[in-house]
């Protein structure tokens, strides 16, 4: 290929439609393509300073990096240039032209295109910064060179977005990127530089790099025509990390702005904590939690950590070493002295400097969030409904901070009886019954078939509150945490009821050994026909208004686990349920004098698959259970 040939390409069929997304969605504020742009030539400067680490060349005798905003009425364009790492011919087409981001088709699925100001939130998430260009501009030009390159790979990109690009070799003296926005005809409140400087100042002060435009008061004092006059340029930003400033400094604007800057978003974060440590080790944390959860939360391998600093010098984005999994929302800054500029991510992987932060870093999280939930208990609730089921993850993980991590749970419950997850162990401790010593959960497919159980029945009538887990993360939280302030997690739906002391022993005894003779030949024949669909069939005084319930063992998985093995692709060792019958309801005491074999089938295959429903479970035979019913109703009926 000749050093200028020209080519014409077409944007990937991603970029066509996130075009589109994108100028209709962040139609009603404008104004962010600027921020994007800078954002981008910020971390074009990051990548630079990150590379020139290990090449100085690359700086090429430039070392001042800075972007340059600047407008020229006449032709109705802005430009915002920087000499930050710039790009070569292959990266315009690839980061310009397509979209390789995993992100791209989650966000398209979940954006409903009609411009809804959730879309805008959205967007932010997914940072799609270049294409917010195309919200002010009907063309734009990028001209870019990479640092370290010769000036005649310089690259011209040009498009007005609708479909196709054009790109270039051609010479560039300046290294870094300069994007040149033709505006649309309604946007000439972008070729006002006062109106520029406003917006930098609003979303780009804190960026660490110097932004440059001409002073406002041009010479006034020119002498004659003739003298060609350089504009002189002012810096208009604050340019200065702001996490290296005293708190007591700092505007809650200026923490949301670099919020917004760091992690992408659209909205203020919902708390952070800013801290400098001194002495044995030096660094600085700001530790944000955003309001709203990214849409790749669940994908663990996905993105997560802080921006890692050394000595005010980036050195890398999504340092994951700073959080752990349960905390991988927390978006932030950390900026050590203690570490040499060119630390590597191997290098991070096992580091004593890096273990203690992480470790202070975590309990500073915690106690945020304690604050949080103690002093402003909606947001608290706010905050449990992004991020409660990432936060159950946490006693597994976090062995040393459970105890923690307990008090900052939130669950569903008898008591309220609501989806929202809004009561704490301390709350549950605190209302159990006199004599009750052990925390009571019932984990179902959803929060319906939880609340609804039979299981629940004797629970309710002795107004215990018990836990409804239906969360997916909930079987594993109840694996690892076995107890809160001394009382002990027991599922209702595993093994036989023990209400311990809440029970009226004697009295329970009696009626049980009694039911026991009576039943015995009925629990024989049911279990004879039922086979080896269950373990066992029992009595149970568990249940109130409902005839029949399944449980597990103990020892054994439950039918929720079950099932979300089955739908993770796991084989499961099939553990069979025990069918327990309240021996004080009509049907149980029906069936106590059938004689007719088939009939007594019937009525225990009806026993069953009911139980069965009620726990979530899908039956085998849908129809023959229905046609079975039907025909026990008919013979009812006469
Ligand atoms: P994002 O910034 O979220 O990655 P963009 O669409 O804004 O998405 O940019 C795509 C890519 O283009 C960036 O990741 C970066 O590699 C490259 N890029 C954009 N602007 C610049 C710039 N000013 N200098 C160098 N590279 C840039």
């Amino acid at each position: 290929m000749t050093v200028a040939q020209q080519e014409t390409l077409s944007f990937g069929a991603d970029v066509n439609q996130l075009l589109e997304l994108v100028a209709h969605s962040l139609y009603s504020n404008p104004e962010i393509f600027l921020r994007e742009l800078i954002s981008n030539s910020s971390d074009a400067a990051d990548k630079l300073r990150y590379e020139g680490l290990t090449d100085a060349a690359l700086y090429e005798n430039d070392p001042d990096l800075k972007i340059w905003i600047s407008v020229d009425k006449d032709n109705r364009t802005v430009t915002i240039r920087d000499n930050g790492i710039g790009m070569n011919r292959e990266e315009v087409i690839a980061n310009l032209g397509t979209i390789a981001k995993s992100g791209t088709r989650a966000f398209k699925e979940k954006i409903s295109g009609n411009g809804e100001s959730s879309d805008s939130q959205l967007i932010g998430q997914f940072g799609v910064g270049f294409y917010s260009a195309y919200v002010v501009a009907d063309n734009v030009i990028v001209r870019s060179r990479r640092a370290g390159t010769q000036f005649d790979q310089g690259v011209y990109w040009e498009s007005n977005g609708k479909g196709e690009f054009n790109v270039k070799n051609v010479d560039k003296k300046l290294r870094g990127t300069e994007i040149t926005l033709h505006l649309k005809k309604e946007m000439d409140d972008y070729l006002d530089p006062i109106r520029l400087r406003e917006i930098v100042t609003k979303y780009s002060d804190h960026i660490v790099l110097p932004i440059m435009m001409e002073k406002l008061d041009k010479p006034s004092d020119k002498k004659d025509d003739s003298e060609t006059v350089v504009p002189e340029e002012e810096v208009v930003n604050q340019a200065n990390a702001l996490w290296t400033l005293p708190k007591s400094e700092i505007k809650d604007e200026q923490y949301n702005a670099l919020y917004k800057h760091i992690a992408h978003d659209f909205e203020d974060p919902l708390a952070w904590a800013h801290n400098k440590v001194e002495g044995k080790s030096e660094y600085t944390s700001l530790l944000y939690v955003p309001k709203r959860a990214p849409f790749d939360l669940w994908n663990r391998e996905g993105i997560r950590g802080l921006k890692l600093y050394v000595k005010r010098v980036f050195i890398m984005d999504d340092a994951e070493h700073f959080m752990p999994m349960y905390l991988r929302f927390i978006k932030g800054v950390i900026d050590t002295n203690d570490l040499p500029l060119n630390v590597s991510r191997e290098i991070l992987q096992s580091n004593k400097v890096i273990d203690s932060i992480k470790s202070a870093s975590v309990k500073r999280i915690l106690s945020l969030l304690e604050e949080l939930s103690e002093k402003s208990p909606e947001k608290y609730a706010e905050f449990w409904t992004a991020f409660g089921p990432v936060i159950k993850e946490g006693p597994a993980e976090d062995f040393a901070n459970k105890d923690r991590i307990a008090n900052l749970l939130r669950f569903a419950t008898t008591h309220t009886d609501e989806q929202t997850q809004s009561v704490s162990l301390k709350d549950y401790v605190s209302r159990m019954q006199k004599g009750q010593d052990k925390i009571y959960y019932i984990i179902a497919d959803n929060f319906f078939a939880a609340k609804n159980s039979p299981l629940l029945e004797v629970f309710r009538k002795k107004n215990i509150e018990v836990l409804l887990l239906s969360d997916r993360v909930d079987e594993w939280l109840t694996a690892h945490l076995h107890e809160f302030s001394g009382h002990k997690f027991q599922s209702v739906s595993q093994g036989a009821l023990d209400l311990g002391s809440l029970e009226d022993k004697k009295e329970s005894e009696e009626k049980k050994s009694q039911f026991e003779k009576d039943f015995k030949e009925t629990l024989d024949q049911v279990k004879k026909s039922l086979g080896d669909r269950v373990k066992e069939v029992r009595l149970t005084n568990r249940l109130t208004d409902s005839p029949a319930c399944v449980v597990f063992d103990s020892n054994e998985l439950t039918g929720h686990m079950q099932r979300m093995l089955k739908a993770a692709g796991q084989s499961v060792g099939e553990s069979k349920p025990i069918l327990e019958l309240n021996p004080e309801h009509a049907i149980v005491l029906k069936i106590k004098h059938e004689s007719d074999e088939s009939r007594m089938t019937r009525w225990s295959d009806l026993l069953l698959n009911q139980a069965l429903l009620a726990e979530g479970e899908q039956l085998e035979n849908p129809a023959a259970f229905v046609k079975s019913l039907n025909a026990l109703v008919m013979e009812l009926a006469g």
